[in-house]
């Protein structure tokens, strides 16, 4: 009988998801409070163990002030969200997109505005007027990678905010790169995408690992998009998906998919990678990823098992708008869809 149960216990534990985590906007300065109550009433009696927070401009940074928001974070407001974070054992992780997303529709963000120089496609003009599709293939905006000075200021930028947020992991998005190795780009055209891609990440990743810090990246420019079948956004069609066979197999993957469960989180752990699946706005679909990443868990040989990390909710409007969604949402839950309810089914799977 004894036996039994131990065999029992330990089926069960491996059914555990390692990783149960959250990501959304740094919250605005006025709002940290608020923040500072979600997370711990809401996140950290959820479980929530992982809080990827996307700061990007929203933090007053002092080795490049010029770079920040007008109304940005202080160190101050950090601390008090890195130690309720510490109080609930919740790993706390600063997103600054590198590479990729320097734009956003007719809005380009103050790297390339202040540094034109790095733009990967200086002739691309913001519209006034942004729509998709459009005759640039305008999406995001990119840096480029080959820019002999460009990492010397975004370095600056992660090793302040890791520092500040005391992170032992660090986010660098690296998603929907749509512009990269251009033609028009004197330094990087001609270049394979893949290995353009690949050495971006691994620069990075190299230079985290100085400090014992590691790399975690959104994995939609890793899968190909023309074989998989998946879309452009959320797969690559630009050719850099041979990338996943180049860059060090210590970088974690947060792989989104919002449409359907996609098991890729096999190929990626079948490829050397940690991975978490991520789910957005669909309830139905996120309960079908987390039964399949425990499926994945509990059929997992011992190499692989490590691998499989478990689920990241992430959400893609400010934490502001998100909390007083929220709040509307316990109170009178109405909507059986969309971010917030997600969300509610997401959290109310993780405190099983
Ligand atoms: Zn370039």
């Amino acid at each position: 009988m004894a036996g039994l149960l131990t065999i029992s216990s330990v089926a069960q534990d491996n059914n555990e998801l390692p990783i149960k985590g959250f990501c959304i906007a740094a919250p605005r300065p006025d709002r940290v409070d608020d923040f500072i109550k979600f997370i711990d009433e809401e996140l950290a009696p959820a479980q929530v163990n992982t809080l990827i927070l996307r700061v990007d401009w929203n933090y007053q940074y002092s080795s490049h002030p010029e770079l920040a928001d007008s109304i940005a974070l202080s160190s101050k407001d950090v601390k008090r969200m890195v130690r309720i974070c510490q109080e609930n054992n919740i790993n706390l992780v600063p997103q600054i997109n590198l590479l990729g997303h320097q734009s956003w529709a007719g809005t380009a963000y103050s790297l390339i505005t202040l540094y034109p120089e790095f733009d990967e496609t200086p002739h691309v003009e913001m519209p006034e007027n942004y729509e998709w599709p459009n005759d640039d293939g305008l999406y995001c905006k990119s840096y480029c990678p080959l820019h002999p000075e460009v990492h010397e200021v975004v370095f600056a930028l992660v090793d302040e905010i890791c520092e500040v947020f005391e992170a032992s992991h660090y986010h660098a998005g690296m998603d929907e790169v749509f512009y990269i190795g251009h033609d028009s780009c004197p330094r990087c055209s001609g270049h394979d995408k893949a290995e353009l891609f690949a050495g971006e990440v691994n620069k990075i990743r190299d230079h985290l690992a100085l400090k014992d810090r590691t790399l975690m990246i959104w994995g939609d420019r890793l899968i190909d998009g023309k074989t998989s079948g998946m879309g452009l956004w959320e797969a690559s069609y630009n050719n850099t998906h041979r990338a996943i066979d180049m860059i060090a197999k210590d970088v974690f993957i947060c792989d989104w998919h919002y449409e359907r469960a996609e098991q890729s989180a096999v190929y990626f752990a079948m490829k050397g990678f940690k991975v978490a699946t991520c789910p957005y706005n669909k309830p139905e679909i996120a309960l079908e990823q987390i039964d399949d990443m425990k499926g994945f868990i509990s059929n997992a040989n011992p190499k692989l098992l490590p691998r499989y990390q478990g689920i990241i909710q992430t959400i893609w409007s400010g934490a502001g708008s998100f909390m007083d969604r929220y709040y509307k949402h316990i109170e009178n839950p109405e909507a059986k869809t969309g971010s917030v309810a997600c969300t509610v089914t997401v959290l109310g799977e993780f405190a099983k």
